[in-house]
């Protein structure tokens, strides 16, 4: 079974819509794939419809953005009650304040270089959720930095000067809500250190005793070293491991199915969730 758990479609800051990215999973071979787009089931329905045709199971997910002691931390919510209210409420606030920083940042790179917020519409279209990604397609299309990777090493930052945080629930708080919505919370590629601070050791246990279920281990911001620590955490703590592409179609170089999850992985997942994986 080549399950892979976490990817990105055009509802968030993929480049593909979900029935494309269904087919793409197809094409790399992949028996499970996970949809998690930042902050949003908008994608859910569409990916659903394509399992059919495509013979590819889905199992229903979102990536969370969450804070913890000032570090951005990213936390996977499988199979979590989409009805739940408090769940899609706290959704719907952190897309607002997305999209209202997002014009933020925009104004002020505007003030030095020729860049509107029509720009960021023109490469966000589809998107409900709109973060810096976009904000970097548009610089390419301008023609201001050369690719996404050039545009978050530079003008996009977090240390960088036109950098705006945004809202974003405790890490803590959100892994109560994702339970309490029937969800199943993973922090995505934990030790992810380029792209800032990381959780240390004490952070990750005191989250597992919140009811943390699983750490992201295999995944490519990861080298061996992290992943042998990370692996040692997980069993130490009882957590779950997972190992996803993080696929942003062409926006981003990973590869559908470059790092995979266990079957027996998935099916605790799925005992645990309040969806069924949806299987064609
Ligand atoms: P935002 O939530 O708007 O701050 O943007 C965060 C998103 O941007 C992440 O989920 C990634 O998809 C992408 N991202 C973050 N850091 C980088 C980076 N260094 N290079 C490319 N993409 C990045
Ligand atoms: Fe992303
Ligand atoms: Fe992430
Ligand atoms: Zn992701």
């Amino acid at each position: 079974m080549r399950i892979d758990l976490h990817t990105h479609s055009g509802v968030s800051d993929g480049t593909v819509p979900p029935a494309a990215l269904m087919q793409a999973a197809r094409d790399a071979g992949l028996d499970v794939v996970g949809l998690t787009d930042h902050d949003t089931t908008d994608g859910w329905d569409e990916a659903a419809a394509a399992i059919v045709e495509t013979g590819v199971a889905l199992v229903r997910g979102i990536e969370l953005s969450t804070r913890h002691d000032g570090m951005s931390v990213h936390l996977l919510c499988y199979l979590p009650r989409p009805d739940d209210v408090s769940l899609a409420d706290e959704l719907a606030r952190i897309r607002e304040h997305r999209r209202t920083r997002a014009r933020r940042i925009v104004e002020r790179i505007a003030a030095d270089l020729p860049l509107t917020w029509d720009d960021v519409l023109a490469q966000s279209a589809g998107a409900v959720s709109v973060g810096r990604p976009h904000i970097a397609d548009a610089l390419v299309a301008r023609g201001l930095v050369e690719h996404r990777d050039a545009a978050f090493a530079t003008l996009l930052s977090d240390d960088g000067p036109y950098y705006v945080p945004h809202y974003a629930p405790a890490t803590s708080a959100a892994v109560a809500l994702v339970l309490a919505a029937g969800g199943v919370p993973v922090i995505a590629h934990p030790g992810a250190r380029m792209r800032g601070r990381t959780l240390d050791d004490e952070a990750i246990a005191s989250l597992a005793t919140g009811g943390l279920v699983g750490l992201e281990v295999d995944h490519r911001d990861h080298d061996e070293a992290e992943r042998t620590r990370l692996r040692g955490l997980a069993a130490e703590l009882g957590l779950l491991v997972t190992g996803s592409s993080d696929w942003h179609g062409s926006g981003k170089l990973n590869r559908l199915g470059e790092n995979l999850t266990d079957e027996g992985v998935l099916a605790r997942i799925e005992e645990l969730g309040a969806l069924p994986v949806l299987r064609p």
